[in-house]
């Protein structure tokens, strides 16, 4: 365990987290100081290692979300200061056909009275979860996303900045697209539509922006604001920023906004296909 050793004196700062988003947010391949990895029932007794509700993505077709997973496993792990090597099974508790393995090095540090851990692989692989809305907004340019969510976990903020901006000036047709049939289902004036078709001849993403500023419609809206506005906004911003935490804050906003921005247009067209299943039963029962 030499090595871990020499990875923990290496590491440039050594974060201090909850064994939960240890398990569940970071990648492997770090060592962490835990808060909560262990508990003794005593003060001379030897910390047993607690096996936290973890909150995953269940990729189950009758959960497909965030549901929570527990570790059914009954044997106890002891913690002392040498490191231990740890599997961990969790099962998703609410279809309970899915399971998450965790292959950990842990022990306790008697000096700080915490623990210490790291992540040595994990089954299915470590990787950020990304909603359906997001992957049919973001067509072909899915891969880059995930290299920007996988950039943004790791800290590197003008990295992922790069990623986010380059899909978002790659997709800004498919996502006025999209805009635009939000705007026909809902019977919009052909004005608004030919604003938008005119935004997509307009190779820049800025000016693009600025011929729609009025014509996105309003279940679109993101506190009121024009989401492509504020995502062209955050580009600006990013593309000035001095230092990584800068555009690393830039970075999240625009993958918020994106999100945001995908699930609203996802609600928009389904609402109106309830809206047009209600009407149509109603006239055919009259
Ligand atoms: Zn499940």
């Amino acid at each position: 365990m030499a090595e871990v050793e020499k990875a923990r004196r290496n590491s440039a700062k050594i974060q201090t987290i909850k064994f939960e988003d240890f398990l569940s947010k970071y990648p492997p391949g770090e060592v962490h100081s835990i808060t909560d990895l262990g508990i003794s029932r005593s003060p001379l007794s030897i910390p047993i290692l607690i096996k936290p509700r973890l909150k995953l993505h269940c990729p189950d077709s009758f959960c497909n979300g965030v549901r929570f997973f527990d570790s059914y496993q009954t044997q106890k792990v002891t913690l002392t200061q040498k490191w231990s090597r740890v599997f961990l099974h969790y099962s998703c508790s609410n279809c309970r056909s899915r399971s998450k393995i965790f292959a950990i090095m842990a022990r306790w540090n008697d000096a700080a009275d915490e623990g210490e851990a790291v992540k040595l692989g994990e089954w299915p692989p470590f990787g950020p979860q990304v909603s359906l809305g997001i992957i049919s907004i973001l067509g072909k340019n899915k891969d880059m996303f995930l290299m920007g969510r996988r950039a943004e976990i790791h800290g590197l903020g003008i990295g992922a900045f790069a990623y986010y901006r380059r899909v978002i000036e790659s997709q800004k047709d498919h996502i006025i697209d999209e805009i635009i049939r939000v705007l026909r289902r809902t019977n919009s004036p052909e004005t608004q539509i030919e604003k938008l078709k005119s935004a997509k001849t307009e190779k820049q993403f800025k000016k693009a922006v600025a011929l729609i500023s009025d014509a996105i419609p309003q279940a679109l809206l993101i506190n009121g604001y024009n989401p492509l506005a504020l995502l062209e906004q955050a580009i600006a911003k990013g593309s000035d920023a001095q230092h990584d935490n800068e555009a690393l804050k830039l970075a999240t906003a625009i993958r918020i906004i994106l999100t945001e921005l995908a699930e609203r247009l996802i609600r928009a067209l389904e609402d109106q296909t309830d809206l047009d299943t209600a009407v149509d039963f109603i006239l055919q029962h009259d």
